[in-house]
């Protein structure tokens, strides 16, 4: 029979960002290590992973520590964006009632420098509140689910990036969808801004370096970017890259091994 001694140490893996990728690709190729990466399912055509994938909701709190107590996952990893905040306290609330530790890495956020032009707000909506009341030229690095909330500022010319491509939506007569997965390059977003003659661009304060070539260039050509703050998480674990994470989930399984627990 085998004990949990010699047992792989199951790992759930929340993924949805280059982090989840990344740590996945070390994941894959460690012995006595069983990790399955979790999709919310939200891109058509998800980056590769060398782990199993599920994708879908779990079902709220009570249906991941459900996931969490049938497959016997043994730590959790939170490694999705920083304003994926239902899922990230869904998490918490699910590792506590199933007595499984969760790990969650989290990027440091962007902070001005010098030359930039931010203002910063708590809500999407109020970001796109706050851009003039006469049409602008707008740079959207949003995302594809705060699109609706650019129909309260119809009178914009927007230039909205996203993963998969689209139609702009009818609410928005002015919008062009520019369909792109990061890393993006400042270079790049220098031309697109400059094509575009961008006035303001609308972002989340995701950290990391993927997307910082759009403030990069922001504050290159002199243009104000309406800044939104993260979503409050309640406090857990954390590291700040993924080196860090796949150390703390080895000193993790160690620790569980030699105890035999
Ligand atoms: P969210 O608002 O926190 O989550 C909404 C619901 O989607 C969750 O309650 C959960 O459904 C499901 N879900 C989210 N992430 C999941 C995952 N990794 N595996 C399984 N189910 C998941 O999240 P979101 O902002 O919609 O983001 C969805 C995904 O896109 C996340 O994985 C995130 O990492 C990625 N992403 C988000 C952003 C962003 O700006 N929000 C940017 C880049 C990538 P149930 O309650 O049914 O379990």
């Amino acid at each position: 029979m085998m004990t949990k001694l010699d047992s792989p140490c199951r790992i759930l893996l929340l993924g949805g960002t280059s982090e989840a990728t990344s740590l996945a690709q070390s994941l894959a190729g460690e012995n006595g290590m069983s990790a399955t990466l979790s999709l919310a399912g939200r891109t058509a055509n998800p980056a590769e992973s060398p782990l199993p994938v599920r994708v879908g909701g779990f079902g709220g709190v009570d249906g991941l520590t459900e996931y969490l107590t049938r497959e016997n996952i043994d730590l959790v990893i939170d490694a999705t964006h920083p304003f994926a905040a239902r899922i990230s306290n869904n998490a918490i609330a699910a590792s506590a009632a199933a007595h499984i530790p969760l790990l969650a890495i989290e990027r440091p956020q962007w902070t001005p420098a010098g030359g930039d032009e931010w203002s910063e707000f708590d809500s999407i909506d109020a970001a796109i509140a706050a851009l003039p009341d006469t049409p602008q030229d707008v740079f959207s690095g949003l995302g594809r689910q705060a699109i609706p909330a650019l129909g309260a500022a119809p009178q914009h010319r927007y230039v909205i990036r996203v993963v998969d491509a689209s139609e702009p939506p009818a609410s928005l007569p002015n919008a062009t969808i520019v369909a792109a997965r990061g890393p993006f390059r400042t270079d790049d977003d220098l031309e697109l801004f400059r094509k575009h003659h961008i006035s303001h661009v609308l972002a989340k304060n995701a950290g990391g370096s993927a997307a910082y070539s759009k403030i990069e260039a922001a504050r290159l050509l002199g243009i104000k970017v309406h800044m939104v703050r993260r979503p409050a998480i309640t406090p857990r674990s954390t590291v700040a890259s993924v080196e860090d994470a796949f150390a703390w989930i080895k000193a993790h399984h160690r620790r569980c091994s030699e105890r035999g627990v």
